[in-house]
This record gives structure tokens, sequence and C-alpha cells, in this order.
């Protein structure tokens, strides 16, 4: 059984304006943007703009628009970072740790030796947020 999207979940109010994100990319599909409770340093998001509530739902044209933007991201953080490595993580549902219902894959910059930091639930310091964001959207710039 497909649940039906729900209009109100945090990433659709983002996308429509109703709360601030540290916005890395746009394109006509898809919007990237930082995690405001990160696991890792340079932690951010890729997110459909059309309204999915995970990878059950989504059609192949969308998922391949966000999958393209992950890339993107992932090239980005590992280059803005100096990172080893880049973690791509996506849940689909309760059961699997999902706990926004919009479709997003999770890009984190990873280090030889660090492990991820756990879920914690508090928000990084804005200002770190918005120093790494400004550094990813460097190396979007640079890449293209
Ligand atoms: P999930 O477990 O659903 O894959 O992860 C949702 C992610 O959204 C979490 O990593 C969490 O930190 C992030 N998140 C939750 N609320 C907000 C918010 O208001 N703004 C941003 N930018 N990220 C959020």
């Amino acid at each position: 059984m497909i649940i039906p999207y729900d209009e109100n979940n945090i990433f659709a109010k983002i996308l429509r304006g109703e709360i601030p994100s540290h916005k890395l990319y746009e394109d006509a599909g898809t919007y990237a943007f930082m995690d405001v409770m990160p696991q890792g340093q340079g932690h951010c998001l890729a997110i459909t703009k059309a309204p999915f509530r995970n990878i059950l739902d989504v059609d192949q044209s969308s998922l391949s628009a966000v999958i393209s933007t992950t890339q993107k991201l992932a090239r980005a953080v590992k280059s803005a970072f100096s990172a080893d490595g880049v973690t791509i993580i996506q849940f689909n549902e309760p059961a699997a740790g999902q706990t926004v219902f919009h479709l997003h894959f999770h890009i984190i910059p990873r280090f030889d030796g660090v492990a991820l930091k756990p879920h914690t639930g508090q928000m990084e310091d804005q200002n770190v947020l918005a120093a790494n964001a400004e550094k990813i959207r460097q190396a979007l710039a640079s890449s293209s």
C-alpha cells in the first residue's frame, strides 16, 4: 500500500519558503540544502521538488534527477572538505529510520578513522552551517 504524501512535512515547508534553509543548489526538479542536525561536517540533503514520500512512490524521471543532484553534491562536498569519501543514505518509512516524509538523500563527507556522529537531535550552530554551505557552493561553482 502506498501511503499518501503529507503536504505539512518539514521539507515541503522548506520548498514553499515557509521555513528557512541553507540552500546549496537548485534546478528545475531538485533542491539541495544543509541538514540542520548534521551527523558529520558538511552533511547535506538532496530532495525532489515534486511531492514524493520516499523511493517507494517516486517516478523514474524524478528519481533520476535527484540522484544526479546527489552525485553533484557528493563531488562538491568531497572537494569542499578534502574528504576521503562520501556516504549516501536514504531511508524509507519509519521502520527503516525515515523521519521526514519527503524523498531525500543524505550526503555526508567522510574522513578516514572518523565515525559518523549519532543522530542527537541537536541543531548545529547556524554560523557553522552557513560557513559550510558557502564552502559547498564554492565547490559547486568551481566544478561547473
Ligand atoms: P531521515 O531520518 O528522514 O532520513 O532524516 C531527516 C533529516 O532531516 C535528518 O537528518 C534531520 O537532521 C533533518 N532535518 C529535520 N528537520 C530539519 C529542518 O528543519 N531543516 C533541515 N535543514 N533539516 C532537517
